[in-house]
Parts: structure tokens; C-alpha cells; sequence
């Protein structure tokens, strides 16, 4: 009788464990070591023959042909000199898209060397603002063309992109996590609080068809940061010269949310009107 127990208990070890070692050699390891404790071989041959075919099938690399559709086969078979001559034609919302498609595709597109895709699809949009300097493509394309919340993730019908804190939000997340403007400088380093060194943003607290009311605001995560950095300099040389490093990034950063603003306006009233047929 303590032999069958031991033999069930044995079998929950193996079919639980097995397929989650990390390579093939750990797998048979840990069985071979379960079989050591075993009192049987024979008792346990189908269960150790189920725990090695369902690791194999965890880890086994999906076929291009059945898994990954005509996206992921272009990514495979053809050419890849093809791939990009097509990619070029894209908007970076296009690239967004094609490289959640497949595995093949996203390791294309978002290996380093494939920036060239995304600048000739960036350029491919009428008027876009250039790249910000703190930004990457992809993250740029993400934070134009996702729809999603970055604090809640829900695809909300109204979500901003909030372009001074970098984040994309939707009103209620935005109201909850950016503290009003006066409130927040108020808690930051007197040494740089009203020098225009942080970024600082707006969240619309009321919209309707007679007007729209916004809020000035700032970002508590960013602050820490800025903080942790401030504080970690010593001298008084040092501080002067990192705020004024600062005061010039958020001129740029500025420049930049004022340019998108005026790309939005016209990209809106081209839509409107009709006339919008890029991006
Ligand atoms: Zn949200």
C-alpha cells in the first residue's frame, strides 16, 4: 500500500515539474533524479514519456507554415530586402501592428538595425514633428497611434497623450495620478521648483460643446526623479550646471508638445473636412 502512495505522489512530481525547467538536459535530469527515488521503472515509464512530450511541446519552435499566417510567412520566406521594400510604404501605426503579428516579424523590426523602417515610415506622414530626442521610434509610433491607457490598459474612446510626461492616458487615470500644478511645485527642492525645470502638463477637467476647462499639472514619478538626481550631486557647480541642463531639455520638450499640438489641430481639421488622405 505505501508503495502505490509513494508511486502517486512520484507521478504529481513529474508531470508538474517537468515542463518547466528551462532546457531539455535540466528536464531528463530532474526525471532521471525522480526515477532514482522511485521504487519501480516500470511504473513510471508512460508517466516520465508524457512529462518529456509535453516539455517538448512547451518549448518546441511553432512551425511558420501552420502558426503564424500569410504575415508570418512573408516574415520567414521571403527575402527580407523585399520585406523592408514593403515596410517602407507604411505609416509607424502600420509597423505597430505588423510587429505584434508575429514573432518573426517583431524580431525584424525591432532589432536596432531596423530604424531606417521606422524613420521612412515616420517620414511617410504628412507633416509629422521630428523625433523627440528622449524617444526611440517605436515608442514615439506607440505613444501616436496606441489607443490604450498606460495606467488602467483599457482602449478607452478618449485617451491623450499627455506629450511633456511622455504618457498616454485616459481622463479619469489622468485626473487620479497628475497632482495639480500650485499643490505639486509646492512639495519640489526650492532650489529648482520655479525655475522651469520640470515638465508640466494640462488635463481637461471639463469638456463640453460651449468650452473646454483644463487644469495645469505635474507628474510625482518624474519629480522623484529629478530629485534623486539633484540630490545626488554635491557640489553647488554641479546643481547650477544640471538645472540649466534641465531648463533646456524642458524648453525642447515644450517646443516640441507645441509642434505636435499644431500637427494635431491640422490633421483634425483635414479629417473633418476631408482632406486628410496620409495617415
Ligand atoms: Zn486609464
Amino acid at each position: 500500500m505505501a508503495m502505490v502512495r509513494r508511486s502517486v505522489r512520484l507521478r504529481d512530481k513529474v508531470i508538474l515539474k517537468a515542463p518547466t525547467h528551462d532546457t531539455p538536459n535540466n528536464c531528463r535530469k530532474r526525471v532521471k533524479e525522480n526515477i532514482a527515488g522511485s521504487d519501480s521503472d516500470d511504473d513510471n515509464e508512460p508517466t516520465i514519456r508524457r512529462a518529456r512530450k509535453k516539455y517538448k511541446k512547451s518549448h518546441s519552435k511553432p512551425k511558420a507554415t501552420r502558426t503564424q499566417g500569410l504575415l508570418g510567412r512573408l516574415a520567414h520566406d521571403v527575402p527580407l530586402e523585399v520585406v523592408f521594400e514593403i515596410f517602407y510604404l507604411l505609416n509607424p501605426g502600420d509597423l505597430l501592428r505588423l510587429a505584434r503579428t508575429s514573432r518573426d516579424l517583431r524580431r525584424i523590426l525591432m532589432n536596432k538595425t531596423s530604424e531606417i523602417i521606422w524613420r521612412t515610415a515616420r517620414k511617410n506622414v504628412k507633416d509629422l514633428p521630428p523625433l523627440p530626442h528622449d524617444l526611440n521610434e517605436p515608442q514615439y509610433a506607440d505613444l501616436l497611434y496606441e489607443s490604450y491607457c498606460q495606467f488602467c490598459h483599457e482602449h478607452k474612446k478618449r485617451c491623450d497623450v499627455h506629450w511633456s510626461f511622455r504618457i498616454r492616458c485616459c481622463k479619469k487615470c489622468a485626473l487620479k495620478t497628475f497632482p495639480p500644478l500650485i499643490k505639486f511645485l509646492s512639495k519640489q527642492p526650492a532650489a529648482y521648483r520655479y525655475l522651469d525645470v520640470l515638465p508640466t502638463g494640462g488635463v481637461i477637467v471639463s469638456d463640453n460643446q460651449d468650452y473646454c476647462m483644463m487644469e495645469s499639472v505635474g507628474n510625482n514619478e518624474i519629480a522623484e526623479q529629478f530629485r534623486a538626481e539633484f540630490e545626488m550631486l554635491r557640489t553647488s557647480k554641479a546643481r547650477r550646471e544640471w538645472i540649466s541642463r534641465k531648463q533646456e531639455e524642458a524648453q525642447v520638450t515644450r517646443e516640441h508638445c507645441r509642434m505636435f499640438a499644431k500637427w494635431l489641430d491640422k490633421r483634425l481639421w483635414e479629417r473633418k473636412h476631408g482632406r486628410q488622405d496620409v495617415c
